[in-house]
């Protein structure tokens, strides 16, 4: 843990809340895993955020996964493999195959198929399904329909930045996932009575990710640039933290993924059109847990606050905010409501299985990649015990 995340739980303990070190998927020393292959261990360089990990301490597929498929005879990975759509025959509800374009040559195949895990993340995985009839798509005027339905987005760019004249944090050392968090008020964990909003957020503080450019905290007054701004930037650079929170976002029936009337891809497919804005719960959970993080960093003690940055006016997709889109084709236990069941079946086709936080009905505070492996864990294991045996739906509605 950093420093920083440790004078961050002395203070939170000492208001009586909960702070944990954030459980990360990268390493702390090599590990091997229960398929014999193994990581290395995390060198705390802190660019994994965005980049590859040379040290290979960054769980993913190609480190925990592909290398046991390649010595597997009957798999084959094949790249530059652009998926355009599934082949659906809708009568008998099944899935046939799948057609790709191999993007080097511009040909297009068809790879006939049994059975099809689609994990194309959330918007490949709502656009196969429209481009392919596969499911009916949600209408926000009549609220029916299913494909495009729930699209949420966790609620981020909120944080406060403080700057302690006398701390050395070193920021260039860390990895992104080193954070020390508190759900105290995430989610149904606190009293909401009287507060008017549903949900919450993780507040959390960690170095991770001082990269060069990325990384220039400057205290509120700075010049944006100018001689000014480079003495504060290299001045700041080491003295500063900061808080930041992340939080739920619950879907609504005005929010929807579905396909663009006017733009297409090079395929000629309509692209993915986004519908989407806050709504006054958004701001209210932001607001709420702003001020619990306010207190915390007066508490802490800096040499000077930032302003805090909270989500106002539309959603504006320019500036990067997070990466964990939610719903689309989500779970539930009716057809009429839901794209899959438990196990992430098809309603309208058995042996279409569908992965991914498009399936997530809700966008808890939380990143998503955790539920989403253990719930590709969950399917696979439905796929091979159940399915398999018995091929059919494993739900019936
Ligand atoms: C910078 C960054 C930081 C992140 N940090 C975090 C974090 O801290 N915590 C966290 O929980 N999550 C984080 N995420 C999100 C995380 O990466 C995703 O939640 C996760 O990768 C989703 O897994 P997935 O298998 O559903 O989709 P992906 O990992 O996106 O895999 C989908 C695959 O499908 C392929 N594909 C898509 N469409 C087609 C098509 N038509 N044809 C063929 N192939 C296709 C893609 O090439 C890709 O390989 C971060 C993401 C980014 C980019």
């Amino acid at each position: 843990m950093t420093e920083s995340g440790l004078m961050f739980a002395k203070v939170a303990k000492e208001f009586g809340y909960h702070p944990f070190p954030q459980p990360a998927s990268n390493a702390s020393r090599p590990y091997t895993n229960s398929e014999g292959l193994t990581l290395g261990g995390c060198q705390y360089c802190g660019f994994c955020e965005r980049n590859g990990c040379e040290a290979n301490a960054k769980a993913g597929p190609q480190v925990c996964v592909l290398p046991l498929l390649r010595a597997e005879p009957k798999f084959t990975l094949r790249d530059r493999a652009w998926v355009s759509r599934l082949s659906y025959d809708k009568a008998a509800k099944k899935v046939t195959g799948v057609l790709f374009t191999d993007t080097r040559t511009g040909e297009e195949y068809e790879q006939p198929a049994g059975l099809v895990v689609l994990s194309a993340y959330v918007f490949g995985n709502i656009s196969l399904l429209l481009n392919s009839g596969i499911g009916e798509p949600y209408d926000p005027v009549t609220s029916k329909g299913v494909v495009g339905k729930n699209y949420c987005y966790q609620l981020s760019r909120l944080g406060v930045t403080l700057f302690f004249e006398d701390k050395f944090f070193n920021p260039f050392m860390g990895s992104p996932g080193t954070q020390m968090v508190m759900d105290d008020f995430n989610g149904d964990n606190f009293d909401h009575r009287g507060l008017g909003f549903l949900g919450g957020c993780k507040i959390q503080l960690g170095h991770a990710d001082g990269r060069p450019i990325s990384y220039r905290p400057v205290p509120p007054g700075t010049p944006r640039w100018g001689a000014a701004w480079k003495k504060a930037t290299a001045k700041w650079y080491q003295h500063a933290a900061r808080i930041t929170l992340s939080g739920s976002n619950y879907a609504n029936r005005y929010n929807y993924i579905d396909l663009d009337p006017t733009y297409k891809d090079q395929l000629g497919r309509p692209l993915l059109r986004m519908t989407y804005n806050f709504v006054e719960n958004d701001y209210k959970v932001g607001d709420y847990c702003m001020r619990i993080a306010l207190d915390i960093a007066r508490a802490m003690q800096p040499t000077m606050i930032g302003p805090p940055g909270l989500r106002r006016g539309d959603y504006d997709t320019v500036p990067y905010q997070s990466t964990h889109n939610t719903g689309g084709t989500i779970m539930g236990h009716d057809p009429k409501t839901s794209v899959v069941n438990r196990y992430l079946q098809s309603w309208d086709a058995d042996n279409l299985f569908i992965m991914g936080a498009s399936t997530f009905p809700q966008q808890s505070a939380y990143n998503p990649t955790g539920p989403v492996g253990a719930l590709a864990y969950w399917s696979a294991e439905a796929i091979v015990t159940k399915y398999l045996k018995n091929p059919g739906p494993l739900v019936h509605a």
